[in-house]
Parts: structure tokens; sequence; C-alpha cells
């Protein structure tokens, strides 16, 4: 580090120049990412209340209001105003505080935990931290977990299961309702991810789209993972984790006796906690409303059908399944997707590859121009390849 400081100016203009080789939202070239371009309000108020912390809700009792509200709201289009539960760093630390209250409840030696191949890293994560061992299961041909496969899994050991609402590669919606039986049957934890899908299924709905139970109106759901920072329009971090009620977040909340503002229990993995991502969600849930989230989805659900019906017409190309919410996957019989992933980089194209797949993601900021530009590109780039 240099001896004596720079000028903001200076600082400034470094910034800007040393920043301008990343990747824009608004250039529409994030194509592949889950992740948004906070909605404008939710970067005033993030910006105006970065003190606040929530590991010390003591000396800010009004935010923890805030969070207790936030998720009643959450919980409400998720068929659980009872919910209980916090807006932390994501998805990964949901999922481990989820399967951290699924340990501290069996009391099991050995535990493991049930979930289907689709199903996020963040598990493989929290099996690590916790010394869970997961158990992968095999999907149906609709890209679904395969019921059977799940209950032919469990063992004495077996701690709990886990069903995902909108999966990280395709968007697909596992069978909860059934899930939800089997783990009820057996006694079991369920946790339900739903970290893309929270902020996509309940406003499906209104454009016709049949959308199965995948909520807490499962009786046997015991969490759930849902993401503000994906859909939500969120700034990061803002995960969300949501429990059926106050006994279960009970299960892994902890005494912190020292703080400022007095003894507090936490229930989260971090202490010192963003305050401001609180405020930025509960702000965009009162000033978007179901409505607002209902036309935000139903935009990138027009533009993702459109790419995939335009997809399906391109030779060489196939669309692995009908999109269930805003997310599409490119593959192919004849073409190698490895390289064609390789050629849309090149066009400057940020995509996601998965082992079989191209995954693309029409998130609020993508425009139609972009998609079509995208085909434009994708035409060119099989042609070439065949
Ligand atoms: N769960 C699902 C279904 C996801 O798709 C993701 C990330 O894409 C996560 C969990 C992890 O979320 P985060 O990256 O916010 O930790």
């Amino acid at each position: 580090m240099q001896n004596k400081g720079w000028p903001q100016k200076k600082i400034l203009k470094e910034l800007e120049i040393r920043l301008a080789k990343d990747f824009a939202y608004e250039s529409g070239r994030i194509i592949g990412s889950m992740c948004n371009n906070p909605h404008p309000l939710a970067r005033k108020v993030y910006a105006r209340y970065l003190e606040k912390n929530l590991g010390d809700v003591g000396l800010f009792p009004a935010v923890a209001e805030l969070e207790k509200e936030t998720i009643q709201m959450i919980g409400s289009f998720l068929s659980n105003r009872e919910a209980s539960g916090h807006i932390i760093t994501g998805g990964t630390e949901a999922n481990i505080l989820a399967l951290w209250a699924a340990k501290k409840s069996a009391k099991k030696e050995k535990p493991e935990v049930i979930l289907p191949v689709s199903a996020h890293w963040s598990f493989d994560k929290a099996g690590d931290l916790l010394n869970i061992r997961i158990i992968r299961t095999r999907l149906d041909s609709k890209f679904q977990a395969d019921v059977a496969a799940v209950t032919n899994a469990i063992t004495p050991h077996t701690i709990a299961i886990v069903g995902i609402a909108g999966t990280t590669g395709l968007g697909a919606v596992d069978p909860i309702v059934r899930l939800s039986e089997v783990a009820l049957d057996n006694d079991l934890y369920f946790h339900v991810d739903a970290a893309f899908g929270g902020f996509v299924l309940p406003f499906l709905k209104k454009l016709g789209v049949e959308v199965p139970v995948f909520d807490f109106e499962a009786p046997g759901v015991c969490s759930m993972t849902v993401d503000p920072h994906k859909m939500g329009l969120a700034p990061i971090p803002a995960g969300g984790i949501l429990f059926r009620n106050k006994k279960i977040r009970e299960l892994i909340s902890w005494n912190v006796s020292y703080l400022a503002g007095g003894e507090a229990k936490h229930a989260s993995i971090v202490g010192t906690r963003s305050g401001a991502s609180v405020i930025a969600v509960w702000s965009l849930l009162k000033h978007l409303g179901k409505e607002g989230y209902e036309r935000i989805v139903k935009r990138c659900m027009r533009l993702t059908w459109k790419l995939a019906d335009e997809i399906k017409n391109i030779e060489g190309l196939e669309i692995m399944a009908r999109p269930t919410m805003n997310i599409v996957g490119l593959t192919s019989h004849t073409l190698d997707v490895k390289r064609v992933a390789e050629e849309l980089r090149l066009k400057g194209w940020a995509v996601a590859l998965f082992p079989r797949h191209i995954r693309i993601v029409i998130m609020p900021y993508v425009q139609e121009r972009h998609i079509n530009k995208f085909l434009e590109d994708l035409k060119s780039i099989t042609h070439e390849q065949r």
C-alpha cells in the first residue's frame, strides 16, 4: 500500500478505468446469470441505510421490525403468514441454515440428506460443513426429482429430504406435494429450495400458467430458500430463509450476550449483517406489490417463450424442455454445446455452461433487442459449426 493517500477524485477515476472491463447488465450481454440489476428504489434506500447492522438488533430494533414484516410479506405469497426467518447473504447461507436446523431437529448419528442431482452445489458445502452425507438421487424424464428414487434412498440415518422449486440448470420444479408426503410418512425434515423460483412461481398464475403447489401449502415443508437478490430485484446480498414457524428457527438460534444493544439471538451464520439489505427488500415489496412482480415476470416469460420458440427453429439446436420459468436450456444432438458456448463467449455473451446444455436466463434487464441479437449470433455460430 502506498504511504500517501490518493485524493477521492483520483480514486473514482481509477475505479472507472479499472472496472470498465466488467460485464454490465444494461448491455444485455449477461444472459446466463440469476443475479440482477437492482431496482433504482432499492439502490437508493440501500445506500441511505448502509450503517444498519442486524447483528445487533438491540441497536436497530426498527430494522428488526422491518425484517419481520418482510418475512411476513414473502410468507404471504408462499402460503404461510406465520413463517419465521431472515434476510441473509444468499441462497447458499439459506440452504446451510436449513440443513443445520434439520440436523438439530433429528439428532441422529451419521446424518444423511437426500436431494436430487439437480440441487445446487451449496448443499454439498452444507454437507461438508455440517458433517452430513449428501445423497443425490436421479431425475425423471421431465428433469424433476424422481420420488421413487428418493423413497428408496431413505435409511435409518436420513434426517431430511430437499426439493427444488426452480432448479439452477433448467428452472424445473420438483413434485413438492409428493415429496412432502414422503417426508411426513417417514418423519423427516423437508426443505424446499426456491432461491430462484420463489419470486417467479407465485406470479406466474396471472399468466394463466398452471403452477403446482411448491410452498408451505404442502404440509411437510419445514423451510424454504427464497432469494430477493435473484428475481426479487434486490441488491446483493439478499437471500431469504423462511421456516414454517418460530419453533423451527429456534433450533439454530444462538444467544449472543456481549452486544452493545444488549443480549440477542442470532439464527444466521454471520454475526454482523446488513440491515440495508432488509430495508431494500422491504421497500421493493411495498413499492412493487404483487402486481409489480406479476408485470416483471410476465415480461420475462414473454421473452423466454419467444427465445425458446426461435431456438427450436435453428437447425441443429433444441431446447431441453419447455421453460417452466424464465430459464431456457439450449442443447444439441449434432453439435458440441461446449464449442457453441465458447463461440458465444467470444462474441461477448455471458452464458452459463452445464454438462449437457447452455443455460440462458431472461432476467428483467434483458430486452427484446438483446434476444434478437443473441439469436442472430447463435444462428451464425451454428451455421459455421454444421
Ligand atoms: N439455490 C438455487 C436453486 C440456486 O440456483 C442458487 C444460485 O444460483 C443457490 C441456491 C445459491 O444462491 P447464492 O448464489 O445466492 O448463494
